[in-house]
């Protein structure tokens, strides 16, 4: 089993320690070339989605990448990574893959609550930290995206069909069960 991490800007490497951790074999894709490379699974990390959706459309890699998430792919994504997969975006005109049935709000928290960290149930699992940085949240979901975990009553994490969508980053503290939870999806 081998998992792409898109390395294109933004929280990438922590991610490859936390796959590493659970025994995945991980590459990153940082050109369309990479995608010769078989793998089974895609981690789309935390960052800026605005920088990464444009040099996901400028690399030739959005086409390619949204045919393999649309065709059943496994996808972990965090953050900026959610902002990627959401069928719509509340505050912001652009759409990038658009494969999750959700509304995202970018930004949620505000510049003063930009960054905080808390421990909250996430289904399936049982409670797990959460780090949040300049973070969205789920403002609306479609009837089939089952919500794995809320705080403060906002939508944090969702899982559809192949997807699971975060707000948080799991990738950046040492609890690994998100991450053991997407390979065993994979
Ligand atoms: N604020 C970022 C955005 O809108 C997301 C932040 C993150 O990924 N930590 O793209």
């Amino acid at each position: 089993m081998r998992i792409a991490v898109l390395a294109l800007q933004g929280a990438f490497i922590e991610h490859e320690h936390a796959l590493n951790d659970v025994g995945a074999e991980c590459f990153e894709i940082r050109e369309l070339s990479d995608l010769k490379k078989d793998f089974d699974g895609l981690v789309l990390p935390g960052g800026e989605s605005t920088v990464q959706g444009k040099l996901l459309n400028d690399l030739g890699l959005m086409k390619p990448l949204y045919e393999r998430i649309k065709a059943g792919m496994p996808v972990l994504a965090t953050c900026a990574g959610l902002i990627l997969l959401a069928s719509e975006l509340e505050n912001d005109s652009a759409r990038y893959f658009g494969t999750l049935p959700v509304t995202v709000r970018r930004n949620a928290y505000g510049r003063q609550l930009g960054s905080f960290s808390t421990v909250d149930n996430y289904d399936g699992i049982g409670r797990i930290p959460m780090t949040f940085i300049r973070a969205p949240v789920i403002v609306g979901v479609s009837p089939e995206v089952k919500v794995c975990a809320k705080v403060d009553d906002r939508i944090v994490g969702v899982e559809y069909q192949n997807q699971i969508a975060l707000a948080f980053h799991p990738e950046l503290d040492q609890d690994r069960s998100i991450h053991k939870r997407f390979v065993s999806l994979v």
